[in-house]
């Protein structure tokens, strides 16, 4: 009912136009009657927390309004993804509606997917939303904006390879994830009934193979040997996860990891070893089949279950709307982010491609950059708004952080405090991985909520199954 009543309220306002143009309205917030209306697309990593912070900052303001828009109904943070492929997460009960979090923090939400921009009317088109039988439940729909704000992240890129969209699986979403947790409980059943009945020296196993040596397939593939190491207590006691599961990882640069300092690449992979898990590296993907992935050096690896985790690209809708992108198709931004061409218009997190002139490079695609872009931009926007000059975004790497499970955490801290790069595994690397989780949630519920999710969460572990069967 709630969604319901801002549908009509959005489609009454975008009967008329936007209030004045952004530089115009922006600068007083007084010429127009109409409060600034400051539209978000995309409530991920940093769109939700930045719509949470400007709905706290503008409650009851008669400046500014904030509509956030994102194609799904509930925010997961994506980091958590492959603990939920690997059944170590229970996506439900970690999940948050966007109207829950839109009331408790004075901004609308409107669900539906970004399809269009009509610079020249100040209007995007949200696409229609339809039920699990296909039956509308929201019309496609024009919502005016006087700033517009791009944060609709990115998606597994498959680079062309044959078989790879039909046979391999993506993990970019919940559903994804629950998806692959699915098959793989399924396929460890299967190869758990084929041990029972088979009188054959050869024994069957579950093959997993996981293309893409970065931080999500090391991460992914820890994480599957941690949750397939307990399928035992549940049932399944003739499997022997480490005999019968087999997983592999095939890179196709020289090592894994292959952005992050070598020490750390060396690290973990030869703790993956100790796993039991298969790397191969300089092996590029030439093609994914229903049950095995072929390479260019002539290998051909059996798979029962693939997952592509080799990189990423932007959703194909951000090169249509006439915004300047990159190779990548990010929206280019300079670095106060605003798109060159229309300084209505930002973008920020894995959709952007922002300058980092300290590394000459542009600003990774991660959750720390979309948390301090999102920092940055609450802060900014509220002097955009008083007529004041952007400052410039200044990206700060905190280093890099690898979870293996719950067996190991390697990575490196950067700072000025630790003199520059300094080396962690263990308890502190785990805690601080945790850390950047907790932020997030600080940021849309606050510390109070935050401590007391946390300790919900330990304590939930400790009444449900480690690992999520079905
Ligand atoms: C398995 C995995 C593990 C990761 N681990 C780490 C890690 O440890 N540390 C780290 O820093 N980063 C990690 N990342 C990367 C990190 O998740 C991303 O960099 C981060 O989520 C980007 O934030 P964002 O806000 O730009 O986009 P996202 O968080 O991806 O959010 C995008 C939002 O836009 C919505 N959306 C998409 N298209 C549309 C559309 N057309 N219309 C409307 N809404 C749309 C989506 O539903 C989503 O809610 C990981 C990624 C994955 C997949």
């Amino acid at each position: 009912m709630f969604v319901m009543k801002k549908i009509r309220d959005a489609n009454a306002r975008s009967a008329k136009p936007p209030s004045a143009p952004a530089q115009a309205s922006a600068g007083t917030g007084k010429k127009s009657r109409d409060p600034h209306r400051i539209v978000i697309v995309g409530g991920g990593a940093g769109g939700l927390e930045l719509a949470t912070q400007l709905g706290n900052t503008f409650e009851d303001s008669p400046h500014a309004q904030i509509i956030l828009a994102d194609r799904l109904p509930t925010h997961l943070w994506k980091p958590l993804l492959h603990e939920v492929a690997a059944g170590s997460m229970d996506a439900n009960a970690n999940q948050l509606e966007y109207v829950a979090q839109a009331r408790w923090h004075h901004f609308e939400f409107q669900q539906g997917e970004l399809i269009g921009l009509d610079r020249a009317r100040k209007t995007i088109t949200l696409g229609e939303v339809h039920d699990e039988e296909g039956v509308e439940i929201f019309p496609q729909r024009e919502i005016g904006y006087d700033t517009l704000i791009l944060a609709i992240g990115s998606v597994t890129n498959f680079f062309g390879t044959p078989g790879a969209n039909q046979h391999a699986l993506a993990v970019d979403t919940v559903s994804d994830a629950e998806h692959f947790r699915r098959r793989l409980v399924a396929a460890c059943i299967r190869t758990q009934n084929r041990l029972d009945e088979t009188a054959s020296t050869e024994r069957p196993q579950v093959d997993i193979v996981i293309i893409g040596g970065g931080a999500t397939g090391v991460e992914l593939s820890a994480e599957l040997r941690n949750t397939t190491q307990v399928l035992g207590a549940y049932g399944l006691h003739h499997l022997d996860p480490r005999r019968d599961i087999h997983i592999t990882i095939i890179e196709a640069g020289p090592r894994i990891l292959g952005p992050l300092p070598e020490h750390i690449a060396q690290e973990s992979a030869r703790m993956l070893e100790g796993l039991g898990i298969d790397v191969l590296t300089g092996e590029k993907v030439t093609e994914v089949q229903d049950h095995a992935v072929l390479t260019a050096s002539g290998k051909r690896i059996s798979a029962d279950l693939t997952v592509w985790a080799a990189g990423i690209q932007v959703p194909d809708v951000l090169a249509k709307l006439g915004l300047p992108v990159n190779k990548m198709g990010q929206v280019i931004v300079t670095q106060t982010l605003q798109t060159e061409i229309d300084p209505a218009i930002f973008a920020f997190g894995d959709c952007a491609s922002c300058p980092w002139p300290e590394s000459g490079k542009s600003v990774p695609p991660r959750a720390q950059a979309a948390h301090q872009q999102a920092i940055h931009l609450h802060r900014e926007l509220q002097r955009y708004l008083e007529g004041k000059p952007l400052r410039p975004f200044r990206y700060r790497d905190r280093g890099s952080l690898i979870s293996l499970g719950r067996f190991n955490t390697v990575g490196n801290l950067m700072g000025k405090l630790v003199g520059g790069s300094l080396l962690i595994e263990g308890k502190l690397a785990r805690l601080l991985y945790f850390s950047l989780y907790r932020q997030h949630l600080v940021a849309l519920h606050g510390f109070v909520r935050m401590m007391l999710d946390t300790l919900a969460q330990w304590l939930r572990r400790k009444t449900v199954p480690r690992v999520k069967l079905h």
